[in-house]
């Protein structure tokens, strides 16, 4: 029987139509009436735009907000160990991460609309000094799969590899032609950016989880590609790019001219203790910059013997002794540059150290022929003038630079001796969209193989990658990766966590009328992080003052005492100091605690969850019965954390 008229008025708290009506309205026109609507509050948990913008995928918000103690650890783990171990989830070089990662996370992040970014590998590297000073170690390793991966490289996506497989419990051996493991951080960069002791310390960490090594092991050369397919049910190749690019010019092949990663090997090996003449480098990337800083450090000798020059050190035939570097003084360096120096790939502050030790660096230049003494010795470059978009050569504008060591830094590739069935036609291994090697089962790929780029560029694709190899172990179909791809903060987790963990749901139930009074359900959360960003258009910026970066100090170091200075110059936050950076991070897409929502909702609807039953984002809850959905509390968020949503 239909309800009357009367009756319905009674039943419903919300006429949707007046007596006589007879087409309904526009929602659009009902909704937002400034002061109600039919919508509610509801918490939507989005990726921030730094972790978004971290080729690692790092949970930044989540550690900042633990470092500045918002989220709390449960137990007697102090906050310290709390944050290394959730920025380790993704990343476990969290040390030489925040020493050398030109920090893309720091670009993305939100706080550039207000007045500068959030300082994030100032505190990473806080985080990471503090683990190891503390002698933090990572979870014992999950149960044994009886699965065995090989790692061929023991480079940072090797050794993020290792990490991921041992947290899962697969059995995982490194293959590495090298004495000692770390790769590029051992052997590229040099001990003045990389510590040595905090990349051991490092590394440690991650071979104590039990990672048996092979090292001065050559996969192709010292051990047969086949025979590692017979021992192993996967193979990970994380070789990394270590064929530095010659010049393609004439005059190149020149003994003199060599490659950036020779030099820099040769140093890091402590093989290579001087230059003995102007030394002339080619790029305008990283490594350039770390060579020409390099020549400085290390400075030239004037009357070595033949066999001293560093060409043959490089090339391996000789080897310099401690003593000789007693002679040494400041040795000439300069860099040439296609681009403008303002436009180089390397890191703007790396670039203004180098100036300020020393290094001329040439803009604008294209480097056209090696020109080589009767011996046939390189002894000066052919450069020509470049137009200012670096895209063309000006005519005539050809002129020599004298030196007596070229070296070039203008790309890198892979060796593939031995291994020469796995190379592309441009010395690197194809990558699939889940770093699978398409048309070889079994194999999988990470790190600059794939693509020269960065560390953690390396470390994020080695943990795709081991998802990846799970996948194939397990025997099942690959899927999709999501649409933002980083390790989510998982309020489940959170939840279970702190045991407060939604019961299951029985299925005995029987038929559900929404959920808001039982226990088997997160309420009015949504997670979007594998789909959304928190971009500053959802955030409420008026809430935030301004407040500088506190930065890390700098050791600048002169032209005139660069010369045997191997010091690191960053110099590392204290604890209070890196507290107020991570303060200054305003928790893009997640609730930070402010009360705002709280405080200015007229209806007193939105009220603090009790503390024996709060999380991380789940600081507060809406009565429903109140709330008229006038949205001040959505605008008022500023993290964005809230939507309205749930009515019509
Ligand atoms: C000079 C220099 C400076 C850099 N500076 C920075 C920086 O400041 N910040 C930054 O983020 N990135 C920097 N990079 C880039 C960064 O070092 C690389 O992106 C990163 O190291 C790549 O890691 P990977 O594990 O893929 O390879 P690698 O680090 O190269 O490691 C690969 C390892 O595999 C070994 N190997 C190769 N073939 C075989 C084989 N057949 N069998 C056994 N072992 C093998 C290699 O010898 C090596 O030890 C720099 C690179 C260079 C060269
Ligand atoms: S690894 Fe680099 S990009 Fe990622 S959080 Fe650290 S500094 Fe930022
Ligand atoms: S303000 Fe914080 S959460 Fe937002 S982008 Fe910056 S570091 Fe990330």
């Amino acid at each position: 029987m239909a309800a009357s008229s009367d009756d319905m008025s009674k039943n419903l708290t919300i006429r949707r139509f007046k007596d006589g009506d007879n087409r309904p309205e526009a929602w659009s026109d009902q909704i937002f009436q400034a002061s109600w609507t039919h919508k509610c509050p509801t918490y939507i948990h989005r990726t921030p735009p730094c972790q978004g913008s971290c080729p690692a995928g790092e949970d930044i918000r989540g550690w900042l907000d633990i470092v500045r103690g918002i989220e709390k650890p449960t137990g007697d783990l102090d906050w310290q160990e709390y944050a290394f171990r959730r920025s380790t989830t993704a990343n476990p070089f969290p040390s030489i991460m925040g020493r050398v990662c030109p920090a893309p996370c720091e670009d993305g992040c939100n706080r550039n609309q207000l007045e500068d970014r959030v300082g994030i590998n100032a505190v990473e590297q806080f985080i990471g000094d503090t683990a190891l000073e503390k002698g933090y170690t990572f979870d014992a390793p999950g149960a044994d799969t009886g699965k065995k991966v090989a790692i061929i490289g023991g480079g940072p996506a090797g050794l993020a590899a290792a990490y991921q497989l041992r947290r899962i419990g697969h059995a995982c051996t490194i293959f590495d032609d090298h004495e000692e493991l770390g790769g590029m951080m051992r052997y590229g960069i040099p001990g003045y950016r990389t510590p040595r002791e905090v990349l051991d310390g490092e590394i440690k960490r991650i071979i104590d989880m039990g990672v048996e090594t092979r090292m001065n092991t050559r996969v192709g050369k010292d051990v047969p590609m086949a025979d590692v397919e017979k021992e192993f049910d996967a193979i990970l190749w994380a070789l990394g790019a270590k064929s530095g690019r010659a010049l393609p010019i004439p005059g190149a092949e020149a003994e003199n001219c060599i490659t950036g990663v020779a030099f820099l090997e040769a140093f890091n090996q402590g093989r290579l203790q001087h230059v003995s003449g102007k030394v002339l480098v080619v790029g305008g990337g990283d490594t350039s910059i770390d060579v020409a800083s390099v020549a400085r450090r290390i400075g030239k000798i004037t009357e070595s013997h033949e066999k001293d020059r560093p060409e043959y050190v490089v090339l391996g035939q000789t080897a310099h002794d401690v003593a000789s570097t007693a002679k040494r003084h400041g040795a000439d360096v300069t860099l040439i540059s296609r681009h403008p120096v303002t436009n180089m790939t390397a890191a703007e502050h790396e670039v203004q150290d180098a100036l300020r030790e020393g290094v001329e660096i040439v803009g604008s230049v294209d480097p056209i022929e090696v020109i080589k003494d009767e011996n046939g010795r390189a002894k000066a470059i052919k450069v020509c003038k470049m137009n200012e978009a670096g895209t063309e050569r000006i005519e005539g504008s050809e002129y020599e630079i004298e030196c007596e060591l070229i070296v070039s830094a203008i790309g890198q590739t892979g060796d593939f001796t031995g291994i020469e069935s796995m190379a592309n036609d441009r010395g690197l291994i194809d990558a699939g969209k889940n770093y699978e090697v398409p048309g070889k089962p079994g194999h999988f790929v990470a790190g600059d193989i794939v693509r020269p780029h960065l560390l953690t560029t390396a470390i994020g694709q080695a943990s795709i990658a081991v998802d990846t190899i799970c996948t194939y172990l397990a025997g099942k179909e690959l899927g999709k990766r999501p649409k933002v791809d980083v390790h989510h903060f998982d309020l489940l987790d959170k939840l279970r966590e702190t045991n407060h963990e939604p019961e299951v749901l029985d299925v005995k139930v029987g038929q559900i009328r929404g959920t808001s009074e039982a226990n088997f359900a997160v309420h009015n959360y949504e997670d979007r992080s594998d789909k959304e960003i928190a971009t500053s258009d959802l955030l409420y910026l008026g809430h935030f003052e301004h407040e500088p970066r506190y930065k890390r100090d700098h050791i600048d170091v002169h032209a005139d005492e660069v010369l045997g200075h191997f010091q690191e110059r960053i110099v590392a936050l204290d604890e209070a100091t890196a507290k107020k950076e991570a303060e200054r991070c305003m928790s893009c897409g997640m609730c930070f605690e402010c009360d705002n929502c709280v405080i200015y909702c007229p209806q007193e609807a939105v009220k603090r969850t009790p503390k024996k039953d709060a999380t991380t984002g789940r600081y507060v809850y809406t009565d429903y019965s109140k709330c008229i959905g006038c949205h001040i509390c959505k605008d008022v968020c500023p993290t964005g954390y809230i939507e309205m949503g749930m009515g019509e």
